[in-house]
């Protein structure tokens, strides 16, 4: 078969990170500007007045992670296809002899996914620059309706303010569907359906190259309805007739009528005649729902390690960071008790501040 979904997310872990750690770092400068000066009486003005320079300084941050963040999503492609290749020369059982060179074909269409999840990903930083001025000027806005009744309200207003981007998770990222996203998921979810194809790519290409044409699509445990009805199908990959075997189709066939759309799980694999089993069925619906709840429980440790980079206060940024531990700590334990895997890269809270 060919990469599993957990082994693909792992090509993405270092971009995914990058965009958290960049939405963070975009917040506590936030909170940082803000707080400072917030007891002068011309705070609303003298912080207006910064704006521009502030927003030039993340225009700068963000053609940095531009470049970063292009070389990371060819790179992670590049290995999610390799990956593909290299999975193939396993299930055929055959000499590995290196990675051989890819048709044009092929290198045209994996240059296409990269151009595409770098359009999508990089192609987001003008709205991550509107959200950071959208974001400062509505908590001044916030804090400057009560400035009469003191500094210690305002900088309470102020923190509401923050707090809800932070809730929220500050990018607001929207999708094709108008779905919003905290910048991580988007990015996590992008790269996963460029990974994944990029991968079948690679493990198609390979098994080209040794004569092999029959695939079997695998049978997830979590069900995408479109793929219901390939799972454990054999289809072939040119098209070419089979005596030997029934074929649903082609591979192409399979991809026209839905078999991996966006964040599909299915796979394939080389099929022999005679010795591949078709895989059984795997539906497993509590383990479905421990695993929605985990995902849960990492939201929840995110937004309060957003909580806390947006605070104005020593006192706010230490309650947030309890909370983060917090949830962390209900984390670990509903994934001891539902023996899931701890996939630290999601939620991880350091503990040294
Ligand atoms: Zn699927």
């Amino acid at each position: 078969m060919a990469l599993t979904a957990e082994q693909l997310d792992r090509l993405s872990i270092a971009l995914v990170s990058m965009y958290e750690a960049a939405e963070l770092a975009m917040l506590e400068r936030i909170a940082h500007s803000l707080a400072s000066g917030i007891a002068a009486p011309d705070w609303q003005l003298t912080k207006l007045n910064e704006l521009q320079l502030l927003i030039g300084r993340e225009r700068r941050l963000l053609a940095d992670l531009a470049g970063l963040s292009s070389r990371e999503i060819a790179d992670a492609i590049m290995k999610a296809y390799n990956l593909g290749q290299a999975s193939a020369m396993a299930s055929t059982a055959m000499a590995a002899n290196g990675p051989s060179a890819a048709s044009v074909a092929s290198a045209m269409r994996v240059r296409a996914l990269v151009a595409e999840a770098t359009m999508g990903i990089v192609g987001s930083h003008g709205r991550i620059l509107r959200s950071f001025e959208d974001i400062y000027r509505t908590v001044i806005a916030d804090a400057s309706g009560v400035a009469m009744l003191g500094v210690e309200t305002r900088r309470q207003a102020a923190q509401r303010a923050l707090d809800r981007f932070a809730n929220q998770g500050v990018v607001g990222f929207t999708d094709r569907l108008g779905r919003q996203w905290e910048a991580r998921s988007y990015v996590e979810m992008s790269m996963r359906t460029t990974i994944h194809k990029a991968s079948i790519q690679g493990h198609v290409d390979r098994l080209q190259q040794r004569g092999h044409d029959l695939v079997i699509v695998s049978d997830h445990s979590q069900e995408c309805e479109l793929c219901r009805p390939w799972e454990g199908k054999v289809l072939s990959i040119s098209g070419i007739r089979h005596v030997e075997v029934r074929t649903a189709g082609t591979l192409a066939e399979a991809e026209a009528a839905g078999l991996f759309h966006p964040g599909c799980r299915h796979t394939i694999g080389a099929y022999f005649p005679g010795v591949t089993e078709a895989p059984t069925r795997t539906a497993d619906p509590e383990g479905d729902a421990a695993r929605q709840e985990q995902r849960r429980l990492e939201r929840g440790v995110r937004a309060w390690k957003r909580r806390d980079a947006a605070s104005l206060t020593p006192e706010a940024k230490r309650q947030a960071h309890a909370k983060a531990r917090e949830w962390a700590q209900r984390l670990r334990e509903w994934e001891a008790s539902h023996d899931l895997k701890h996939q630290g890269f999601r939620s991880s809270v350091s503990a040294a501040r």
